[in-house]
């Protein structure tokens, strides 16, 4: 078992923030773990799981053992005429999941394409892109319990998924390490095209009858051309949740601002953009050197040049702020902060 003193994790975090651990190791599979498990440092020290580091600010450096997620492989465990059963290793890169998919013309995961990140992490926050999340293809997944070292099997019902939410980021933060997930894909898939944005690439490339391969490109291209690579720019994705709010409180804001940019969740609740609300409210673009929000997307904040996490976390506040005085919407972080 390698253990790093003093890890420097500037080039395991997507925002780029130039910090450190106080321990470092990698786990390859359950065998890694379970020595780990014995390991004196294991039970003292404060973990953190670290899968793409592409869903992480760290504020300052972390006092604690990081543990990078690298269990690799995937596996088809049952397939019909119509579906196909895949289990995936946590260490697994998302896209190159979703890529290995979609070659196979597998359905239910191509909305999904490009999201930068780890297959074991993705249920972490039910990611979700274009219409589509993870919970509508998953079965269930492995998760090693911290306190015990038991693997734990979790279904669909038991990771009690929401809207970027599941039970590992609420009730049980901090008490598992998910291993690995298992997916349903689909061999006879119906593409969702339903977001502008696909239907209109599509359009705009003259595809009347799109693949899978169609619908992935094309969110590839949109992202490509709208959201910055974290390899070019520091960032973590979008930093806040779109906020649901009751059709009343929807009903007030519509009066100040007609144009308000929303989408029904329900009969009783509303879904904001609140990238909208964060532009209207003048942060778009805004650059204060190091870091600041994203030109062309204003849910991204973004580390230009060596800032550190504590600057981008007030500047994640003062926005936070910013939004409750002029709209009375309480924004939620995205991002975890450590
Ligand atoms: P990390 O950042 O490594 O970890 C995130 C959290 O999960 C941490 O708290 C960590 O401790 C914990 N964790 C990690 N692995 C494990 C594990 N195996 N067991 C237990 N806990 C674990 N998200 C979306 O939902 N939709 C998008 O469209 C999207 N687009 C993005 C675009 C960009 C450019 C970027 C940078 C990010 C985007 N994200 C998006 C956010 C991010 O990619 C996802 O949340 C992703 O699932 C994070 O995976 P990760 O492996 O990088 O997580
Ligand atoms: P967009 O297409 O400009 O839309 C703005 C917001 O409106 C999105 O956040 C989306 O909500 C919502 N929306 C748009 N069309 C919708 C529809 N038909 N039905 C319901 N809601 C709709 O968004 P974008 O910023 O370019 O992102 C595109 C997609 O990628 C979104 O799904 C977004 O969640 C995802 N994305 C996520 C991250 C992240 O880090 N979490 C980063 C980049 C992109 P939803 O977000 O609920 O879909």
């Amino acid at each position: 078992m390698d253990i790093t003193k003093n890890k420097s994790l500037k080039s395991y975090n997507t925002f780029g923030i130039n910090c450190s651990s106080s321990f470092f190791t990698r786990i390859n599979n359950l065998k890694d773990l379970d020595e780990l498990y014995q390991h004196q440092l294991f039970k003292s020290q404060k973990k953190l799981i670290l899968g793409g580091g592409s869903n992480i600010l760290f504020t300052s450096n972390y006092d604690g053992l990081v543990i990078k997620n690298e269990i690799k492989g995937i596996e088809v465990i049952k397939e019909t005429n119509d579906i196909v059963e895949v289990q995936i290793g946590a260490g697994v890169n998302w896209h190159k999941f979703v890529t290995y998919a979609v070659n196979n013309k597998w359905g239910g995961v191509e909305n999904m394409s490009l999201i930068p990140g780890n297959c074991g992490t993705a249920p972490m926050q039910n990611i979700g892109a274009y219409g589509a999340e993870i919970k509508d293809t998953f079965i269930s997944l492995n998760a090693y319990q911290i306190e015990t070292g038991k693997v734990i099997s979790f279904d669909r019902k038991k990771c009690e998924f929401g809207y970027r939410e599941s039970v590992f980021k609420n009730d049980l933060k901090d008490q598992y390490i998910i291993l690995d997930i298992k997916l349903r894909l689909q061999k006879k898939p119906i593409l969702n095209t339903k977001y502008g944005d696909i239907s209109n690439t599509l359009i705009k490339n003259k595809i009347s009858r799109p693949t899978l391969k169609d619908v992935s490109n094309a969110v590839i291209e949109i992202r490509t051309s709208k959201l910055p690579n974290p390899n070019k720019i520091g960032n973590a994705g979008s930093f806040f949740k779109n906020p649901i709010i009751t059709k009343e409180q929807f009903k007030k804001i519509k009066i100040k601002f007609p144009e308000v940019v929303s989408y029904p969740v329900n009969e009783k609740q509303v879904k904001l953009a609140a990238g909208w609300l964060i532009e209207k409210a003048g942060w778009k673009g805004k650059d204060f050197g190091n870091f600041g929000v994203h030109k062309k997307q204003s849910l991204v904040l973004v580390n230009y040049n060596n800032a550190n996490g504590k600057e981008i976390f007030d500047l994640s506040q003062d926005i936070l702020e910013d939004i409750y005085n002029k709209f009375q919407v309480k924004l939620e972080r995205e991002v975890n902060i450590f």
